[in-house]
């Protein structure tokens, strides 16, 4: 699939919608800051640039951008995100407040960074109605190209629409360099794209959600690469790096396509999510996205592994509601998620008796899923998180993200059909131990 003509193009889809994909250059070259000011000019008359780093990414690349648009007349403000308690900058309201306080008059933003700075800067710039573009300085998660924000709001993990940046810029010795532990994070965000997509498959097979076959094809054409030679992530091979930079900027591409996160979030992605707000109840540090998500799919992957072995489901009661004690000051935003799930849940406990509908969906995932040993040995070889003494958790903290996962999301995933099902919360010790233990 040749991916770049698809930038800045709208197209009718065999799925029967018409898809538009607004990012219109990406540079991945060892000049990418000498087509920086080029590039920018070609999206706005004006020449006031509001520049968002950290201070790391700031002497990684931010400096050398200030200087190469300085050089072509550009008005450069500078801000400078700092760090949290727990280290690098967070992306939430209070971050997100100050940020605004900051922002001065402008044409365009550029974020510089990864995950956070490239997310407050979207949010920032869509809230002022702003273009923005970035310069990505790891290939550590696929929300680069997405049009979403995915902060903290009063310390639950939300999902915020924005737009898209224009343009995403890239050195390829910066991404190749880049700290291995980000590297390893895009990985196992990237890994879990075959079961978000067999979750976005269940979702409409069951409920009847659009599903676009080309999107998922943009993503499972992407994964070849990093499958067949995991350790050249490890070792820092140019054209693996360059071929995980393109599935983190191509699936980013397809939830923009399709405008919601289906194509790039599923029940794989619960784990992290649910363990980004434990911390936030407990205030206890949490690992990177993509490492809490790699141990997610390969979580995942080993829930497919026991549904595709049922013939005939056996729907047993679904719980009631959430867990309001573990959820402490965060229990009224989990339940107004659940409540809303619910009658979906009825629906799919409903369709669980037509056996043609079960057996469509079970064809249509064992065609998508991987094994979790195809997942965790992928992992394991480039060097990625696959353990929860990996991801700095101890095993009765994940248990407990395991069991609680389900509550936090109003859109159903594997996880919901594991519960309908009774492999959870029955096989969740014998998953931990079997495959997120060493
Ligand atoms: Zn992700
Ligand atoms: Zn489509």
């Amino acid at each position: 699939m040749n991916l770049e003509k698809l930038l800045d193009t709208t197209f009718n889809c065999r799925c029967g919608r018409s898809h538009k994909v607004p990012i219109r250059n990406i540079i991945y070259s060892e000049d990418a800051l000498v087509h920086l000011p080029g590039v920018l000019s070609s999206f706005v008359d004006g020449r006031r640039i509001v520049l968002i780093a950290d201070q790391r990414t700031f002497d990684i690349v931010g400096r050398h951008a200030q200087e190469a648009l300085e050089q072509t007349n550009w008005l450069v403000h500078q801000i400078i995100v700092p760090d949290s308690n727990h280290g690098s900058p967070v992306c939430d309201d209070t971050t997100h407040n100050w940020l605004n306080e900051q922002f001065p008059s402008a044409d365009i933003a550029l974020a510089i960074g990864s995950g956070v700075i490239n997310d407050l800067t979207k949010w920032s710039a869509f809230d002022h109605d702003l273009p923005y573009a970035v310069f990505a300085t790891a290939a550590t998660m696929n929300g680069f190209t997405a049009a979403n924000v995915a902060p903290t709001i009063k310390g639950v993990k939300t999902l915020i629409r924005a737009r898209s940046p224009l343009a995403v810029f890239a050195v390829p010795s910066v991404i190749i360099n880049a700290p291995s532990e980000l590297t390893a994070a895009g990985l196992g965000d990237t890994i879990a794209k075959p079961l978000s997509t067999a979750d976005w498959l269940f979702n409409n097979i069951f409920l009847e959600e659009n599903f676009c076959r080309y999107c998922s094809e943009i993503i499972n054409s992407l994964e070849a690469y990093y499958f067949t030679h995991p350790e050249d992530i490890r070792t820092r091979q140019p054209a693996a790096i360059e071929a995980l930079l393109n599935a983190l900027l191509y699936s980013g591409i397809a939830m923009t396509i399709i405008g919601t996160s289906a194509p790039a979030s599923g029940g794989e992605h619960l784990l992290s999510h649910t363990l980004d707000m434990m911390s936030s109840i407990d205030g206890v540090a949490h690992d990177l996205h993509g490492r809490q998500v790699g141990l997610g799919t390969i979580f995942s992957a080993a829930i497919y592994q026991h549904i595709l072995r049922i013939d005939i489901p056996k729907p047993l009661s679904l719980p009631s509601d959430i867990d309001s004690t573990f959820w402490g000051h965060l229990f009224e935003n989990v339940r107004d998620q659940y409540q809303q799930k619910k009658p979906k849940l009825k629906t799919i406990r409903e369709k669980l008796t037509d056996a043609e509908t079960w057996q469509t969906f079970i064809a249509a995932a064992r065609q998508q899923v991987r094994s979790p040993s195809e997942i965790k040995n992928c992992l394991k070889s480039a060097g990625a998180a696959h353990t929860f003494a990996d991801i700095k958790c101890s095993r009765e903290r994940l248990l407990a993200a395991v069991l609680h996962m389900h509550e936090i999301r109003k859109r159903p995933t594997i996880i919901d059909l594991a519960w309908i099902l009774g492999i959870l919360p029955d096989s969740a010790d014998e998953i931990i131990d079997t495959w997120l233990t060493t």
